[in-house]
């Protein structure tokens, strides 16, 4: 299906690599901006495998682990094709910002979802440009792509890892949510095969309000029901060349797993892959209870008991505040720290993984709407 596979101004040809443009919008001083496309096809047919990166622009680790993972050497082992996309916003990554100047919200939030876009309303924004080109993108990818990862960083000093969402499916349509089920088994499958540490994403209701079905995986994912995910890669803007080499391993393996190559399971070395041994789902935990300077006493990838003290808390002077400790509130794995030291009352100082009592599959909340 993909031997003429043409995305932007560039058309697979088998045993090959091809690179070329992709325009995604105009901007009003007349220069077009295109996201660069990079195709890799074998010279045997196979899936079709899309990898996107650079959608936060201060998130630069994914681009430069598309650039290693293909190269010529590759492509002679590859059955099928894959599609790169490495910069998915330009204008962030020259600044260096997680938003693009000329989109001003979370471009990883622009992605079509299940529920359609209500009627026009003047007093509504229309969707921006950017919004318009991820549109169209995501055609483009769900009409060839059969698996789908998206490259990004969580924080720095973070531990890399598979940020895996549960499949949504619409209460009381028991066809429905086989078909989520069916789907949760292959996405288990496919990112156990990419062998970093995996991470549930939060429960439907948080995921629905912070409009994480609309990030590039979870709208392939939830909007059309391809398995995708996103990879964490540690510090974005200092990139770890050991996460980098480790996700282009935890890449080829997904390949392996899909029967794209055919030789042996690389290990994931040089960089920490934590099993816990229960699933584990992103928690922003514990947070403090008043204003206040944070030490914090832990760091990714340590295990955390319930009540062990992580931090300590004190005031501009550096005398203790309250008890002076903070207490982890779950058992469970450090992600990442917040950044920064200076906290108010409410905010989180680190991100863990803790224990997921929930499954991989849910209805839509009753909050979502009509489908
Ligand atoms: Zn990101």
């Amino acid at each position: 299906m993909d031997d003429r596979l043409t995305v932007g101004n560039v058309t697979a040809e088998p045993g090959t690599i091809q690179y070329g443009r992709w325009e995604a919008l105009a901007h009003p001083t007349g220069h077009m901006e295109f996201f660069p496309v990079i195709l890799a096809r074998g010279a045997a047919p196979g899936p079709c495998l899309w990898l996107t990166a650079g959608i936060h622009g201060n998130e630069q680790a994914g681009p430069l682990a598309l650039y290693r993972l293909i190269s010529e050497d590759l492509v002679r082992r590859l059955k099928g094709t894959i599609v790169a996309m490495p910069a998915l916003n330009p204008a962030g990554l020259r600044t260096m910002q997680r938003a693009p100047y000329h989109a001003n919200a979370d471009p990883n939030r622009f992605w079509p979802e299940m529920k359609g876009t209500p009627a026009a309303d003047p007093d509504r924004d229309p969707p921006s440009s950017l919004e318009q080109a991820y549109q169209r993108l995501y055609d483009e990818i769900v009409a060839s792509a059969d698996y789908f990862i998206d490259f990004h960083n969580a924080w720095i000093g973070s531990l890399s890892f598979a940020l895996r969402d549960r499949i949504l499916y619409q209460a009381g349509d028991e066809a429905d949510q086989r078909r989520a089920r069916e789907l949760a088994d292959r996405l288990d499958q496919m990112v156990n095969a990419y062998g970093h540490t995996v991470v549930n994403e939060y429960p439907a209701e948080t995921y629905i309000r912070e409009n994480l079905h609309r990030t590039a995986s979870g709208s392939v994912l939830q909007k059309s029901r391809i398995p995708a995910f996103t990879a964490e890669l540690g510090t974005g803007l200092v990139p770890d060349p050991a996460i980098i080499q480790a996700a282009c391993a935890g890449t080829r393996n997904v390949m392996r797993w899909a029967g794209m190559l055919d030789d042996e399971n690389e290990a994931i070395e040089d960089t920490r892959v934590i099993r816990p041994g229960y699933p584990v789902r992103r928690m922003r935990t514990p947070r403090v209870p008043e204003a206040c300077i944070v030490h914090h006493l832990v760091d990714a990838g340590m295990r955390v008991g319930k009540g062990d003290v992580v931090a300590e808390m004190r005031d501009v002077w550096g005398r203790p505040v309250g008890n002076g400790v903070i207490r982890s509130s779950h058992e469970g794995i450090v992600l990442g720290r917040t950044h920064g030291v200076y906290f108010y009352p409410g905010q989180p100082i680190l991100t863990m993984a803790v224990r997921d009592d929930g499954t991989l599959i849910a209805p839509y909340p009753d909050t979502y709407g009509k489908l």
